[in-house]
């Protein structure tokens, strides 16, 4: 493979970096294949086995001339792909200054990190959004959508790309036009929740327990494993609005692992009771009952 640095210098936002290498390389291939992106792109080395105390690391200086990788097994090699885009992120986003005498050392809080605030956090973050544009770019994930949402298509996803199942619903979540959400769980007890900007207030926390009144939860009491349909579920359960309709469709592994995709529907003008009278809400009164 051969691709040009030159043409990705001065490219700063992750998303547009990942979609210039992706018009260098021209026809998708599927999963793509990163180890001959790095190398195509100064890095010279990619190593991978099993290391102690990081995820991943970028050996380089701060011109960049050359760079090695060292990706982490332990938590799979589908893990391991996802840590060399990482860190081939971190070696092409040059403002990106190092954190470490000779590089870069990620921790695995570091390749989940999508909070927004210091340097360090956002160099992480940014490191991570280039990782899914590189590895899962939206013209591989419009090929697998479905006409509705579908965690079943986010499965595919996974094993045509060759990325995590979290990954791929994130990014179903992302491309998808419906107003999404999705609740990653353990054995009933919410671990954390991503949506769509259009999705409304979402009330649970981390630790919370998923509503009984929900799917979700019978899921996971009757111990069911594999995929539910999609189901009219209490929107009050999730949101703090009960003028939406939320359906919910749950994958759970035997594990306890669950992934619940919500997607809200706001009813229509033929739905909605008539509007209250516009004189009393432009005072910011209650209208009189
Ligand atoms: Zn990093």
């Amino acid at each position: 493979m051969k691709l040009d640095r030159i043409d990705l210098f001065d490219i700063r936002q992750p998303d547009r970096l990942a979609k210039a290498i992706h018009t260098q390389i021209g026809d998708l291939v599927l999963p793509v294949p990163v180890e001959d992106i790095a190398t195509a792109l100064d890095i010279s080395e990619v190593r991978t086995g099993s290391f102690d105390g990081f995820e991943g690391m970028l050996l380089t200086d701060q011109a960049r001339r050359v760079g090695a990788i060292l990706a982490n097994t332990r938590r799979g090699l589908r893990r391991a792909r996802f840590t060399i885009a990482h860190e081939l992120g971190h070696f092409l986003l040059e403002h990106h200054v190092l954190s470490s005498e000779n590089g870069f050392r990620c921790r695995a809080q570091d390749l989940k990190e999508t909070r927004e605030g210091r340097r360090h956090q956002k160099q992480e973050t940014r490191a991570n959004q280039f990782a899914i544009g590189l590895l899962a770019p939206f013209a591989a994930v419009d090929q697998y959508l479905s006409e509705d949402p579908d965690l079943h298509d986010a499965q595919q996803l996974r094993d045509e790309l060759d990325v995590s199942l979290e990954a791929c619903v994130r990014r179903l979540i992302e491309q998808r036009s419906e107003p999404l959400a999705a609740i990653w769980s353990k054995d009933a007890r919410v671990r954390y929740w991503h949506k769509s900007n259009d999705f409304c207030f979402i009330q649970l926390k981390q630790g919370d327990r998923l509503p009984q009144t929900t799917q979700a939860f019978r899921v996971h009491a009757e111990s069911r494993s594999g995929f539910t349909a999609f189901s009219e579920s209490p929107p009050m359960a999730w949101t703090s609005s009960d003028d939406i309709e939320i359906f919910e469709q749950t994958r759970q592994s035997p594990s306890g692992h669950a992934v619940t995709l919500l997607w809200a529907d706001k009813p229509g003008p033929d739905d909605l009771d008539e509007e209250p009278d516009p004189y009393h809400r432009e005072l910011g009164e209650p209208g009189f009952r």
